[in-house]
Order: structure tokens, then sequence, then C-alpha cells
């Protein structure tokens, strides 16, 4: 029968320790949102994050900006909360309006609070093995999820469908400082069913439902499913109230063939926001260490 990972029970036995991470340290970790504009899916994720980051006894602080802002103002607001003592991370919610050059806002996040794991330096701590940098939060969570369920990554052939920055890529090279062997496929790859099976370790991050059917797989695979779209076929993202959601794999299918699977709703995006977290902690040590 297959096993399935689930990234509710995992969430919930690690949040147990990372609520004694929080409680153990002797100031309050915070951790600094910042939005341009009032999309409402990104008000969503914010208040998911402020509730889950509360429920742990850690402060996050909203810091809300006008579409309008110019660039350079914006970066200033960066620069001060990189100055702040009492923030230990920042994240700028994604995406951007076009009007902001979101590398150069990214840039601005001094690298020891960037707890997205976004800017220039910490992606080439990732590529380079990931000791003392922050691998972004999807990445991270999905290495959470996979050792909470004991599957071993090291020696094993992994293939991630997908090259984002945000997701794909920092998976490809998380699963590569585990010792992973990995092959990264995108919109151009051809062939991918004949890629798909040869995986140990099958990561999909697409934003297709269903892209990954039976013919995509063999038996012994270990498949996460990180895709998030709305039945409706519109991609979005985890765990928003009231909205019907599905994977980039068809779970009914695969699940008859496969070793283990990861659900959606359910798998990688609890482990999401957990992993914001896990990284706040890390980046309140580094910064006490440094400071102290
Ligand atoms: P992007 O749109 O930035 O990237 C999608 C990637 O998938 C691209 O590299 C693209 O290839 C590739 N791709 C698209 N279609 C195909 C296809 N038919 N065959 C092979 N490769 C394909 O999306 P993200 O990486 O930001 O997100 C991916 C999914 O993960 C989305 O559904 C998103 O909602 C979800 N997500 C889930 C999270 C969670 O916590 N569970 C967190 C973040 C995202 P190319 O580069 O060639 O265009």
């Amino acid at each position: 029968m297959v096993k399935i990972l689930s990234g509710v029970e995992a969430r919930n036995k690690r949040k147990v320790a990372l609520m004694e991470r929080v409680q153990g340290v002797e100031k309050t970790p915070k951790l600094a949102i910042v939005q341009v504009g009032e999309r409402a899916d990104s008000t969503a994720y914010i208040e998911q994050k402020k509730k889950f980051g509360e429920s742990i006894g850690a402060v996050v602080e909203h810091y809300k900006y006008e579409l309008e802002i110019p660039e350079h103002s914006l970066i200033e607001e960066i620069f001060t909360l990189n100055n702040d003592e009492s923030v230990h991370g920042i994240i700028v919610q994604l995406p951007l309006p076009e009007s902001l050059n979101a590398y150069s806002i990214i840039e601005a996040i001094d690298p020891l609070k960037d707890v997205d794991g976004l800017t220039s330096e910490n992606v080439k701590i990732l590529q380079s093995g990931g000791m003392g940098g922050f691998t972004p939060a999807t990445a991270r969570g999905i290495e959470l999820l996979l050792h909470h369920h004991d599957v071993e990554i090291e020696g094993k052939y992994a293939v991630v469908v997908g090259r984002s920055q945000l997701v794909g890529a920092p998976t490809a090279h998380m699963l590569t400082n585990h010792g992973a062997t990995v092959t990264v496929c995108h919109k151009l790859t051809q062939d991918l069913a004949k890629h798909t099976r040869e995986a140990d370790i099958l990561v999909v991050a697409t934003g297709n439902a269903h892209l990954i059917t039976k013919d995509h797989v063999k038996e012994g695979q270990v498949v996460v499913d990180v895709g998030i779209n709305s039945v409706e076929g519109t991609p979005l993202q985890e765990e928003l109230p009231d909205r019907k959601f599905t994977g980039d794999v068809n779970f009914a299918e695969v699940s008859e063939i496969v070793e283990a699977i990861s659900p959606v709703p359910g798998g990688v995006g609890p482990m999401t926001v957990l992993a914001l977290f896990e990284n706040l902690m890390d980046a309140y040590v580094r910064l006490e260490e440094i400071n102290n």
C-alpha cells in the first residue's frame, strides 16, 4: 500500500520542537514581512504566516506600502529593517508590482536576515553546499518532509520537474547537497516521462494540474507534489481558506503505482510555512552569535 507523506503530521511534530526553540531564547524572534500593494492572495498568505508565527511565540510585523512607492524609498525601508536589532528575518512578499525591480529589492535585504533565501549571497551558498545560508522555504519544507518520513536522499537519483528560482532550482540544489544525483526538467524537456520514470525521488513543481500521470511513474518511487492549482485551472498557493485546489500529480492514478506520495493539500504546503520559521530561528541564533 502507498505511503502518504503527510505534511500536516510532519509540521505538527516539528512545530512542538520549534515552539520550544522560540521559548528557549532570550528575546522574541521577529519576522518583518514587506508587502507592496494589496493583492488579496498575498494578504491571505501573509495572514497565514502571521497566524503560524504567532502560534509558536514569534512576532510577525506586516509592513504595507502603497503600489506607487518609489524603488529607492522601498530600499531605504529595507535598510531600516536591516539595521533594526529587534528584527531577525525579513521577507518581501512576491510578486512585486512590475514597476519595481524585484532583484534590486531582494538584494537590499541583509543576507543574514534573508530567511526566504533569495539574495544572491544565499543562492550562492546553497549552490556551493548550503552550509551557513538559508534554503528557500519550499525546498527546506521538502527536505524536512522527506526527513520526517525517513526517505533517504543520499545516493538516490532525483528528478525535479520545474526550474524556478523560488522552488525548482533550490530544491534541486538541496537534493544535490544531500548526496542525490539530480536531473532538472522543464517545459523544453523532450519526453518528460522517460526522465520521470527513472527517478527514485520525483519532485514536481510546475503549476500544471495533473501533469504527472500513471505513464510518468513506476513502482518503488517517492513522489513529492509541490503544485497547487485551483480546480478551475488557475495556479495559486496552498491553504487559502475556502478554495479547492489540486496538485501537479494525478494522485488517484499515481498513488496506485508508487511507494510513497505527498498529498495536495496537506503535503508540501504546511511544511513551507514551518520552514520559513525554522529559517527565522536559524537567523536569530546566527545574529545573536555575531552581535554578542
Ligand atoms: P513557476 O511558474 O515559476 O515555474 C514553473 C516551472 O515549471 C518552470 O520551470 C517551467 O518550465 C516548468 N514547467 C511548466 N510547465 C511544464 C511542463 N508541462 N513540463 C515540464 N515543466 C514545466 O512556478 P513556481 O516554481 O513558483 O511554482 C510551481 C508550483 O508550485 C505552482 O503550482 C505553485 O503554486 C506551487 N507552489 C507551492 C508551494 C507550496 O508551499 N506547496 C510554494 C510555492 C509554489 P520553464 O522554466 O521551461 O518555463
